[in-house]
């Protein structure tokens, strides 16, 4: 690989500030998902390993807790800056594992740094309330105290910004980490790690370890000493994780599966609505738990909006992401291009016609073509399941009540999409919506500023913006008497 900053790919993992080996000498391979070769290895740790990284995290939690928030902002802004100044070695990194073309991987480092630059100021801004007691010789003070040692279990799909986005509101607020990456994109991870030694945070505050995912996330979801769990993943892991985090009762945040609704209305812009739906849907090849995976149009413009989108989509460039032009990837393995061929011929199956793409890419591995369906039945998988690749279903709608009650026919609730001028239609739909995120006329919604997350299975908890904080801090209640 070819790089600027050679230190930045690391093949060990980080515990307490140095590069160890696993205790048994095993490691894991890692894939490039376009070529399908082996980029490298990394140490398959298990539960000696963790535990060594829990008792570490917690060692240097005992100090990082007790400094400023002024000292840990000087710290992550540092952090930051040097994500920013090695975005293009960074990128390489990520594209090379994780197979998104290396312009959607500079965008994403550089939003990596933007939750860092945000949470480095809102670290400073930590309130406590003074409430007025209604006994007389009392007071009530309330203050927020960090939470504890923090288990991050991150996800393939953003190796850099799901994990800047978990620790540095973590880091912020005087909680230590320790990082579980995807077993697919450990890379991304380890050289954020090596940034984060350089930009100077103490032994044992960022610790990342690779290997097995469920020994990993058992030890860290039942060891007492972590106080909280941060995931973002399937909500089939997510469930697994929440009933494993009862046993210690740990504070949780579960960034799961999204089957995201995306609405056009009959007076939509349409060529805003055909470019949010393209960026919505085809984005890292369809693989982020909140890509549009059910539009909904509405009959007057149906025909109109298929035409247009199909065209677009027409465009999208498929290849290697290091390639210059590639606008869209491989998928990131077997399984996930697997279960994309299955919904495609089962929908096929059900009623729905291919307006483009339908079929494996000829450039073969895990590719497959950016695809149209119009006439989707609503009995067809692709309906109820999250397809997680580059395929749009399309559905007629007549009525806002019955869309509506289509968008919020789904055990998910992440974000959703809608298009339209009107300002009455823009509340009444907003409202209806059971969303955690609703984004209006509007196909990228995410950004540092903002609170993401999810209701009903996609989730609880949110990160990014102030409310991002609350979820590694506890609330304590300071009663006085005697005054
Ligand atoms: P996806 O389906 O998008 O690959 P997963 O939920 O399987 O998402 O994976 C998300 C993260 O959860 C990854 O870091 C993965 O290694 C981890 N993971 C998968 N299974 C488990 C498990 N049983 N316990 C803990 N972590 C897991």
């Amino acid at each position: 690989m070819e790089l600027n900053n050679k230190s930045l790919f690391k093949q060990k993992c980080f515990i307490n500030g140095e590069w160890l080996e696993s205790s048994s000498g095993e490691t894991l391979e890692v894939n490039n998902p376009a070529s399908l070769e082996i980029i490298g290895n990394v140490p398959k740790c298990s539960i000696t390993e963790t535990k060594k990284a829990i008792d570490d995290a917690n060692k240097a939690f005992q100090t990082w807790k007790e400094t400023t928030a002024k000292e840990r902002s000087v710290i992550l802004k540092k952090w930051g800056e040097l994500i920013t100044e090695n975005v293009d070695d960074l990128a390489k990194i990520m594209t090379i594992e994780q197979g998104k073309p290396l312009a959607e991987a500079k965008g994403e480092i550089l939003m990596g740094a933007t939750y860092i630059e945000f949470y480095a100021e809102e670290a400073k801004r930590v309130y406590g309330d003074i409430v007025p007691d209604p006994r007389p010789g009392k007071r009530i003070v309330i203050i927020k105290q960090p939470v504890g040692v923090v288990g991050a279990i991150t996800p393939w799909n953003f190796p850099n910004s799901m994990i800047t986005r978990k620790c540095a509101a973590a880091l912020a607020v005087g909680c230590t980490t320790v990082v579980k990456p995807a077993s697919q994109t450990p890379y991304s991870a380890l050289a954020v790690a090596v940034l984060a030694k350089e930009a100077g945070f103490p032994d044992g505050v960022f610790n990342v370890i690779t290997g097995s995912a469920s020994e990993i996330g058992k030890e860290l979801t039942s060891n007492p000493i972590v106080r909280k769990i941060s995931f973002t993943g399937s909500t089939e892991v997510g469930k697994i994780l929440l009933e494993q985090s009862a046993s210690t009762v740990k504070k949780v945040s579960m960034e799961l599966g999204g089957h995201a609704p995306f609405i056009v209305f009959e007076d939509a812009d349409m060529d805003e609505a055909v470019a949010g739906a393209l960026q919505s849907k085809f984005r890292n090849s369809g693989q982020t738990c909140i890509c549009s995976n059910r539009i909904f149009v509405h009959e007057k413009i149906y025909d109109e909006f298929l035409d247009k989108f199909t065209n677009e989509v027409s465009k999208i460039k498929v290849g290697n992401g290091l390639e210059d032009g590639i606008t869209s990837g491989p998928l990131i393995d077997k399984s996930s291009l697997e279960k994309v061929i299955n919904h495609v011929q089962d929908a096929v199956n059900t009623g729905a016609k291919i307006a483009i793409g339908g079929d494996v890419h000829s450039l073969g591995g895990n590719y497959y073509q950016p695809t149209v369906l119009s006439n989707v039945s609503t009995k067809a998988k692709i309906t109820f399941e999250e397809t997680f690749g580059p395929v749009a279903p399309l559905y007629k709608f007549s009525s806002d009540d019955e869309v509506i009650k289509m968008a919020n026919d789904t055990p998910y609730g992440l974000a959703s999409y809608f298009y339209s001028r009107d300002i009455g239609r823009i509340w009444r739909v907003a409202e209806a919506l059971e969303y955690g995120i609703v984004s209006i006329n509007n196909g990228l919604p995410t950004i540092a500023e903002v609170p993401f997350g999810g209701v009903k299975e996609s989730g609880m908890g949110r990160e990014g913006s102030r409310y991002g904080l609350d979820d590694y801090l506890t609330i304590k209640y300071i009663s006085m008497g005697g005054i």
